[in-house]
């Protein structure tokens, strides 16, 4: 009897030991793993596109691929949308003297949100503002920038609305001489379609694409960790000089700043977004950053804000699908509530 009862002790001890080993085994596996898998490594590639410098990061098994496809996308984006460029779609239109253009799907997708934002905002975004922009000089970095005379300003201003864009399925029609200029909304959408470029060759690459700080993310660091995103000080000596940071793991940024293109002129500043109402330099904001899930929209809305106000944008970006952080022309900071939630860790 006590023999047996000790045997099946013995078993008994003998499977729980094994139990043990089994176990910590499993757990040196694990710790191994763990420790020895390498975070992925990203590939950065840099190239001047769409009027500025445009970064891609990225970690997949087909980074190479990757890089290639989504800067291709930005050299054909660019010289599609260059409203400056006689050999582009958006020249053509613009030259088409009033005459019905048959559009592609993807002008007509460009030109259908500009006039939601448009409408959305009152005309604070207005897509139309091509003679006015030309006139100032910032068409072009070569081309010379000068204060109009007033005269010249308001003959431009009737070439000037959104109103003035007749769209009938699949043809546009410019009334009153007026140009499309898509400046502020088209560096969104190239970051849009990079994103989804590389999520459609690699749904696991992980990433962001950069164009001038306007940002889409692709995937977040090392599969699940935030991007952060540095808000630079508009009145900063260098890109590096910030006055704040995003978290991201998705999604988009954009700013809109007045120190992008600009010239002084008697100590004053001139710079590349108008109020279509009068025909100068937007007043009161000097950089505007928005977070929102596509970069098309944050594109969008961080441009109406020079128009919209202070005020007004705190209240109504949110409900127009952003966050908002602006900065006013004392360099005072301004946030949308839910903005916070972007400035932690998640
Ligand atoms: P962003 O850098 O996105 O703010 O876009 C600025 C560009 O948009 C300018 O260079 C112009 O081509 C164009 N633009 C200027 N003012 C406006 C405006 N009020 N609404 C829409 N586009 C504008
Ligand atoms: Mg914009």
């Amino acid at each position: 009897m006590r023999e047996k009862y000790s045997k099946e002790f013995i078993n008994q001890r003998k499977k729980s030991w094994y139990f043990t080993y089994g176990l910590i085994a499993i757990l040196i596996v694990i710790v191994f793993v763990v420790s020895f898998r390498r975070p992925p490594d990203y590939v950065v590639k840099d190239e001047i596109s769409l009027g500025t410098h445009v970064r891609v990061v990225v970690s997949s098994k087909y980074s190479g691929k990757i890089l290639d496809s989504i800067f291709r996308e930005f050299r054909r984006i660019d010289s599609k949308f260059n409203p400056y460029n006689p050999n582009s779609k958006i020249y053509r239109i613009n030259h088409s003297n009033g005459n019905w253009v048959e559009v592609d799907d993807e002008i007509l997708f460009i030109l259908k949100k500009s006039l939601y934002y448009a409408d959305l905002t009152g005309g604070a975004f207005d897509f139309t503002l091509g003679r006015l922009i030309k006139l100032w000089g910032f068409d072009s970095e070569n081309s010379e920038k000068r204060i109009p005379s007033s005269d010249e300003i308001n003959e431009t201003l009737k070439h000037i609305g959104y109103d003035k864009v007749e769209i009938d399925g699949n043809k546009v029609r410019l009334h009153d001489g007026v140009w499309l200029d898509f400046g502020a909304i088209v560096k969104g959408y190239a970051i849009d379609r990079a994103v989804q470029i590389a999520k459609k060759i690699d749904p696991k690459a992980t990433g962001f694409v950069d164009a001038g700080g306007d940002i889409g993310i692709i995937g977040p660091k090392f599969g699940g960790a935030d991007w952060i995103v540095g808000i630079r000080n508009p009145r900063g000596e260098s890109q590096q000089d910030t006055i704040g940071v995003i978290y991201l793991k998705e999604g988009a940024v954009a700013t809109s700043g007045d120190y992008e293109r600009f010239f002084i002129s008697n100590g004053k500043r001139y710079y590349h977004i108008f109020n279509p109402k009068t025909g100068y330099p937007a007043k009161g904001v000097i950089s505007a950053t928005v977070v929102a899930n596509s970069c098309l929209d944050a594109d969008a809305l961080a441009t109406a804000i020079f128009n919209l106000g202070i005020e007004y944008s705190l209240t109504y970006i949110p409900r127009y699908g952003g966050q908002a952080f602006i900065v006013d022309e004392n360099q005072k900071i301004h946030k949308t509530k839910g903005f916070l939630y972007f400035e932690q860790v998640h």
